[in-house]
């Protein structure tokens, strides 16, 4: 069953309308690709999903149920989770102190700990580190980690390989692979597509705030995409 729904949403910033009738679906334990270039619409459509930016007009479904116009807390409250571009940690507070803020969602430190060391060691050894100070890969770890504390049912991502070496972002999102086939539905949005299309489920092709395309991240997919929208990828 698919947990996250957008059908035929429409979106505006004041009069101006940037998405115009977006369906996309993700189902448990699939990572969908959401792809195109810049101003395409791609992360209105993650503000969308979490309420952080209600549709004009258009359905969001969580799980089956109508969640339009919900607000971001009660979708987040329901598991919807986002991680903005740019991360999202608190670049003063230690990796420690980023992850205690979590406690709000009535998990306790350790557990808090638990899942975010155990999933990335290296996060346990900067502990005590200003978050601000760790390269962007870390940085990036941390904010899912914070994600992950929150128990989500649906994960966004946005832009996760900004500014980070394709190394990283490849260790990253084998990560992120890991944590759909525990049951998330994870949408993606990426400019730059090659590291993502490894391992999405599914991809769709947003230009100027319409999906010109979708389908399995092939190779007639990948081609296009390199020629039609991103340059290079
Ligand atoms: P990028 O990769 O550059 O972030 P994007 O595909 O994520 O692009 P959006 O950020 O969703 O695109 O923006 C879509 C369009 O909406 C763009 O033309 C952008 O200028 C406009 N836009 C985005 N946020 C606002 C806002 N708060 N107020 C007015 N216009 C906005």
């Amino acid at each position: 069953m698919n947990l996250l729904e957008l059908r035929d949403v429409r979106a505006a910033y004041g009069r101006i309308t940037v998405l115009h009738g977006v369906d996309l679906a993700v189902a448990a334990g699939q990572v969908v690709a959401l792809l195109g270039p810049n101003g395409a619409g791609k992360t209105t459509v993650l503000k969308t999903a979490a309420g952080v930016h209600p549709p004009s007009s258009g359905t969001l479904l969580l799980g089956g149920r109508d969640v339009t116009g919900a607000a971001p807390r009660d979708l987040a409250r329901a598991g919807v989770c986002l991680i903005p571009e740019g991360r999202g940690v608190f670049p003063n507070l230690s990796v420690r102190d980023n992850l205690l803020m979590m406690t709000f969602t009535g998990r306790g430190r350790e557990e808090i700990e638990e899942i975010a060391f155990s999933r990335f060691p290296i996060l346990a050894k900067r502990a005590s580190q200003a978050a601000g100070t760790m390269s962007g890969g870390e940085q990036q770890m941390l904010a899912l980690a914070r994600g992950l504390a929150t128990d989500p049912a649906v994960l966004l991502l946005d832009e996760l390989s900004m500014g980070l070496a394709p190394l990283v972002v490849g260790r990253l999102y084998e990560e992120v692979a890991e944590i759909a086939r525990q049951g998330v539905a994870v949408l993606v949005v990426e400019q730059f597509a090659a590291a993502v299309l490894g391992i999405a489920d599914q991809a769709a092709v947003l230009v100027r705030g319409r999906i010109e395309r979708r389908g399995h991240p092939d190779d007639g997919l990948r081609a296009e995409l390199s020629t039609l929208y991103m340059g290079s990828s």
